[in-house]
């Protein structure tokens, strides 16, 4: 006897939602042996309902609120976009006990708090695999697979655009505008790239992934951000020359401050990574995730960060999983917030600084340079001088000190005479000295 249909309302046919619609569609009787009752899809909500949009034309609506209160609608899949309505439309369906599967980081990196709090109330789930990095499973194994470790670090290259736009910059030597219109060109940066190239997008990521991997509620907001926009093929260049590479890195860390409190940090920017790292490799528009917990010890987690079909496999996984659980009874993990860390500012952020500047070309000028790193305990690394006369330059690379120290440090050198101007100040990440 064929179980009673487990309802489900696809809010999006975009990249994402067609794809989630189609393998839905040509594997229905696989979803129903791994579920246990079948999946019927009651509708699927659009802005534009009219033309052929390669689905059954009486699924459509333009009216979401209303797909969404449905009585035979169970589960609710939103792959929209946009942060207001997807907002209230998820909120309504927890509210009524649906469960929700969605892919919106930038909804979530906001809203997790408020979302799950109306998922426990009612005894939904709320599952969002899709938000970090596609198709790689990253969210399931630090929520669920890892919860009886201690993760310590969860560090990523998690926007493909701008990961696609800096290897091709390390490739071809070519600079940034022309990399990013090339970019665009192929579809992997958007007409409004900002969200990617600035690192908003990461930053979302980089909330979510803070806030599963050490329990505690992170925002947004509470990510320290800066993009790719002003990376030059010169910081490739140098980066090459120090056996490094850049990447826009999201980087979540549980540090101990020096007075011994426990704190977080949450924070993106393009690095120098060296050669050897595992991230240095991921190139184009791959994503990947490192997680490093106590008792595992260090986890790469590497594949299609976006992309319709990659996107869909994550968002579906998550379907059969909320659909198994109204089937069987039960429910998955929702947000765990218990252990209430702060978030450290970044000046106090241990890093490694590089620092490129054009400076004068004449005797004492190293030492004048030097000075300014020693008065504020910077110790340096090493220290390059290339070119001559008016195009001499200097690159320091420094050790470990706070990022607050490191700031001040550029803020004086750029006072100084004998500095012409700081052309390019990186942080270098994936060493530890
Ligand atoms: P998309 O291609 O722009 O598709 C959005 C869909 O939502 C369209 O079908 C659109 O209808 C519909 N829609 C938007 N606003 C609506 C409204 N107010 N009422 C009814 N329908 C509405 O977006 P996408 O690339 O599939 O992304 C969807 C979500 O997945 C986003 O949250 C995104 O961040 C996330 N995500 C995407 C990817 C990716 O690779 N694309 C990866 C990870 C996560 P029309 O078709 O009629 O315009």
């Amino acid at each position: 006897m064929t179980s009673k249909p487990i309802g489900v309302a696809v809010l999006g046919l975009g990249n994402v939602g067609s794809e989630v619609v189609r393998i839905l569609t040509e594997n229905a009787e696989d979803f129903e042996a791994r579920i246990g009752a079948p999946l019927a899809i009651r509708g699927i909500a659009v802005r534009r309902v009219d033309g052929d949009r390669g689905v059954p034309a009486e699924l459509l609506t333009d009216d979401p609120a209303e797909l969404v209160g449905r009585d035979d609608v169970d589960i609710v899949v939103e792959v929209l976009g946009g942060i207001d309505i997807p907002r209230k439309l998820v909120l309504s369906a927890l509210e009524k006990g649906k469960s929700v599967i969605t892919a919106n980081k930038a909804l979530l990196a906001e809203y997790t708090g408020e979302l799950a709090d109306a998922a426990e109330k009612s005894r939904a789930d709320l599952y969002f695999e899709a938000a970090v990095a596609g198709a790689i499973p990253v969210v399931r194994p630090l929520m669920q697979s890892l919860a009886g470790d201690r993760v310590n670090k969860v560090a990523g290259i998690v926007n493909g655009t701008t990961n696609f736009i800096l290897s091709a910059m390390d490739e071809t030597g070519a600079d940034y505008a022309e990399t990013l219109a090339e970019a665009g060109r192929l579809g992997y940066a958007e007409a409004d790239p900002t969200a990617d190239v600035e690192g908003y997008d990461a930053a979302s990521k980089a909330a979510i992934l803070a806030s599963i991997a050490f329990h505690t509620r992170v925002t947004a907001g509470d990510v320290y951000r800066e993009g790719i926009s002003k990376i030059t093929s010169d910081d490739l260049e140098t980066a090459k020359s120090l056996d490094c590479t850049i990447k826009l890195l999201a980087i979540c860390e549980r540090i101990v401050t020096p007075k011994g409190k426990e704190r977080i940090s949450a924070r993106v920017y393009p690095a120098l990574v060296p050669l050897n790292h595992p991230l240095a490799s991921v190139n184009g528009a791959f994503n990947a995730v490192v997680v490093e917990a106590e008792a595992a010890g260090r986890l790469m987690f590497y594949g299609q960060g976006a992309g319709g079909a990659p996107t869909a496999s994550a968002v579906l996984g998550d379907l059969v999983m909320a659909a198994r659980n109204k089937f069987y009874g039960g429910r998955g993990p929702l947000e765990s917030k218990y252990a209430k860390l702060k978030v450290a500012p970044m000046g106090d952020i241990l890093t490694r600084y590089y620092v490129s500047m054009q400076v004068a070309d004449k005797p004492g000028v190293l030492a004048t340079v030097a000075a300014e790193f020693s008065k504020r305990d910077v110790s340096i690394s090493t220290v390059r001088q290339q070119g001559s006369g008016d195009g001499a330059r200097l690159v320091v690379v420094t050790h470990l000190a706070a990022d607050s120290a490191l700031s001040e440090t550029v803020a004086s050198l750029e006072q100084l005479d004998v500095v012409v101007h700081v052309a390019s100040v990186l942080r270098l990440e994936g060493t530890t000295v």
